[in-house]
């Protein structure tokens, strides 16, 4: 089942040129396109299926600097500010909101991670408020139980998956830009090296800029282009409860269970971290690098089925320009549910909150997460590829810094001064190993 989405309109016809062709139309995509807009380029966003339809809105909608990695907190920290900014200028609703999000734990080893992540980011001016036991018992007394302590992010937030792409996309319309929905690029073409055309199921789009926001496709596309760009995918599962009485939080992390309200007045609920992983032959290709990240998840990793072949994001055959690709074949990628995550994470949040049994299931769904073998994205323009502008991998927490993401592209881009050093993004860390380096959250 998908998640719930908003739809957007598609333009007509394909441009024959363009300053920069998006190639992906979820939220690093739309941002990249909006802000590129912004800047009075003539962009394209390309999408084979439906704007957001995948991982973009699947997701919890969480927005944090909490617990974010060193090298992805002055990104997090600016894309709080671009949500608020980009409701006022667009005019469009994203659902972005300032609620804070709440940590409750019993282990204390947890705690301490959150105490030392404390002290890291009040070294970058970032504030967070690390609740004692009695503080967090009082917080969280709609649980009826007592906690070991906690923490409060005051300024992290919450935006609505279901709007949020679609928005970002509307607001590009608005701008000039052009929206193509099943649409998929299938390759690029070079002259002098340089990137010349996109190459979609409906003919070339001649254009300079390439930038390829193609989330769990991301490395099958690069592959065909003789790049070398290592990704995993882990299915996850969600499900949402239908509104209704009863004091729920708005964004609430415990280690059972997360449960995050949605714009609906219902609520996601979600196991954070639990996956399962669909082998697939690119997933035994770069597993050794994926090694370091594997060995500090597999506790909340199992193994999961054929479908990550199936569905064929992962694929290692080559296609040509002139014929459908596997891209045309899977629109939206829609894996099953895991029925057993979804029973487990009712029970667990009822468990937490009884006044959770009046609600009821109003739908479940299940997304690939992209991650990359350190756990934080690859951006940067592509080694030996001028023009093509890699941005994927954002490994389970690029929702929230979408804005910051596609800001950071249209810098680049542009070559205007980079709002954050590009420099610990760029892909071609990849080269090396992760060890030492995986994201600890
Ligand atoms: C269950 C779950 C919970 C999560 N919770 C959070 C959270 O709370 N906070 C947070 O920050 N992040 C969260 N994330 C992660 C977040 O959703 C992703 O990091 C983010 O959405 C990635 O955005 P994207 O644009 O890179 O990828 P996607 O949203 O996957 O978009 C990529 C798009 O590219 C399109 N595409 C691919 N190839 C082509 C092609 N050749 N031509 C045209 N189009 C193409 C695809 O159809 C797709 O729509 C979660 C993810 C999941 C699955």
């Amino acid at each position: 089942m998908p998640a719930p989405l908003k739809t957007v309109e598609s333009s007509s016809p394909l441009p024959e040129a363009a300053d920069a062709v998006i190639i992906g139309g979820g939220i690093i995509g739309a941002f990249a396109a909006y802000y590129l807009a912004r800047r009075g380029m003539k962009v394209a966003l390309l999408e084979k299926g439906r704007v957001g339809a995948e991982q973009s809105s699947r997701n919890w909608g969480w927005c944090r600097q909490q617990n974010r990695d060193a090298r992805e907190l002055p990104m997090a920290t600016k894309s709080l500010e671009l949500w608020e900014r980009f409701a006022a200028e667009s005019g469009e609703d994203t659902g972005f909101r300032r609620c804070g999000l709440l940590y409750l734990s019993n282990d204390d080893e947890e705690l301490a991670t959150w105490a030392r992540w404390r002290d890291f980011a009040r070294t970058v001016g970032v504030t967070t408020q690390v609740l004692s036991a009695t503080e967090a018992t009082q917080r969280a007394a709609w649980t009826g139980k007592p906690w070991k302590g906690g923490v409060f992010s005051p300024t992290d937030g919450t935006a609505d998956p279901a709007s949020a792409a679609p928005a970002v996309a509307r607001a590009l319309l608005k701008l000039g830009g052009t929206v193509l929905q099943e649409c998929a690029a299938r390759g690029v073409e070079r002259e002098g090296g340089r990137i010349s055309a996109v190459v979609t199921e409906k003919g070339a789009i001649r254009t300079k800029v390439a930038v390829l926001s193609a989330g769990a496709w991301a490395s099958s596309f690069c592959r065909q282009l003789g790049i070398r760009f290592p990704q995993a995918t882990v299915r996850q599962s969600s499900a949402a409860i239908s509104p209704g009485a009863g004091v729920l939080p708005d964004a609430l992390h415990t280690k059972a269970i997360s449960i995050t309200r949605r714009a609906d007045g219902g609520h996601t609920l979600a196991i954070s971290g639990r996956g399962r992983v669909d082998p697939t032959a690119q997933f035994l290709r770069f597993s050794p690098q994926f090694l370091p990240m594997f060995l500090r998840r597999w506790r909340s990793l199992a193994p999961g089925g054929l479908e990550g072949i199936r569905s064929g994001h992962e694929s290692l055959a080559r296609w040509r320009l002139d014929q459908p690709t596997p891209m045309e074949r899977m629109r939206v990628l829609d894996p099953s549910v895991d029925e057993s995550a979804v029973r487990l994470m009712y029970e667990r949040a009822a468990a937490l909150i009884p006044a959770i049994r009046e609600r009821t299931i109003t739908a479940k769904w299940a997304g690939y997460i992209d991650s990359t073998p350190d756990g934080v994205p690859g951006i940067g323009e592509v080694t030996g590829f001028p023009g093509l502008i890699l941005a994927a991998g954002f490994s389970g927490h690029g929702f929230g810094i979408g804005p910051g993401a596609g800001h950071l592209i249209a810098d680049l881009v542009t070559g205007a001064q980079p709002f954050v050093d590009p420099r610990p993004l760029h892909p071609d860390r990849f080269a090396h190993s992760a060890w030492g380096r995986v994201a600890e959250f």
